[in-house]
């Protein structure tokens, strides 16, 4: 459902965030990126979703390319949730027009649609009786899951996650985790970034390994984390398990 081929991005500074990136996401499949500090993983995802462009390669989603042209650009940010470490919740709107409001102004939903969509979706997060509060009466964790109910709430055909958890108190870190776990068994097709090795070799399909924008190795869960290829993999797995 998801292709890059060739792709390479340098920032204005000269830092080339990418360089020739090949990577293939299948329906349904859960694929974890993991790699130091800097290699290039957050500016993948962002590439995935249209809010950074590549310089050379292509992208393409679900059939769509994109490709520089507004309008395919748009389609893919309805098609790709995508959910960051900061939460991006709106201060001033409640838990259920946070999770209404996209579907509203993009998908064009009714009032009843829509609040139907985000109460359904705000259950199965478990924040049903959350809905009238405001972001700052929730903790992170349940700020995070609301995060994820509005990206729910437009149907996407491929979620994408940025150390989801990071920001989070480590006791808030399994309620979100029981979500994304939740969703990959689903079947959603999911892009994670985590520092979670323990959840990324339970729930990921394939891990990614990048360094200095470039993907070093790409394996099955099992194979990449009992007999990884790359001597690079080894020496970063070695110095965080
Ligand atoms: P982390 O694990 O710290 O989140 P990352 O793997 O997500 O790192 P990126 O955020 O993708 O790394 O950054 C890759 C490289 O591109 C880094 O050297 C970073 O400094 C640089 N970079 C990222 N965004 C920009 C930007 N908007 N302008 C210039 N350089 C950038
Ligand atoms: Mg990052």
């Amino acid at each position: 459902i998801i292709t890059v081929e060739h792709a390479s991005k340098t920032f204005p500074n000269g830092v080339a965030a990418l360089q020739d990136v090949n990577v293939t996401v299948c329906k349904s499949e859960v694929v974890v990126i993991i790699g130091p500090s800097g290699s290039g993983k957050s500016t993948l995802l962002r590439c995935l979703n249209g809010l950074e462009e590549i310089d050379s390669g292509h992208i393409t989603i679900d059939d769509i390319r994109l490709n520089g042209n507004k309008k395919n650009r748009d389609i893919i940010r309805q098609e790709v949730g995508m959910v960051f470490q900061s939460f991006n919740l709106f201060p001033h709107l409640t838990v259920l027009d946070n999770v209404n409001l996209a579907q509203k102004l993009v998908r064009k939903r009714d009032d009843k649609e829509a609040t139907d969509t985000s109460m359904d979706l705000l259950n199965k997060v478990g924040l049903g009786d959350r809905a009238a509060s405001y972001p700052s009466q929730l903790s992170g964790g349940q700020q995070q899951r609301v995060a994820i109910a509005r990206a729910l709430a437009m149907h996407p055909k491929v979620m994408l996650f940025d150390e989801a958890t990071s920001a989070l108190d480590p006791e808030m870190i399994g309620e979100v985790l029981e979500v994304m776990r939740a969703l990959a068994k689903d079947g959603m097709t999911m892009v994670l970034v985590t520092h979670e090795m323990g959840f990324a070799r339970e729930v990921g399909d394939r891990i990614i390994f990048m360094e200095h924008g470039q993907v070093i190795e790409s394996a099955t869960a099992e194979a990449f984390f009992e007999n990884p290829g790359e001597e690079r993999t080894r020496a970063f797995l070695s110095q965080i398990l």
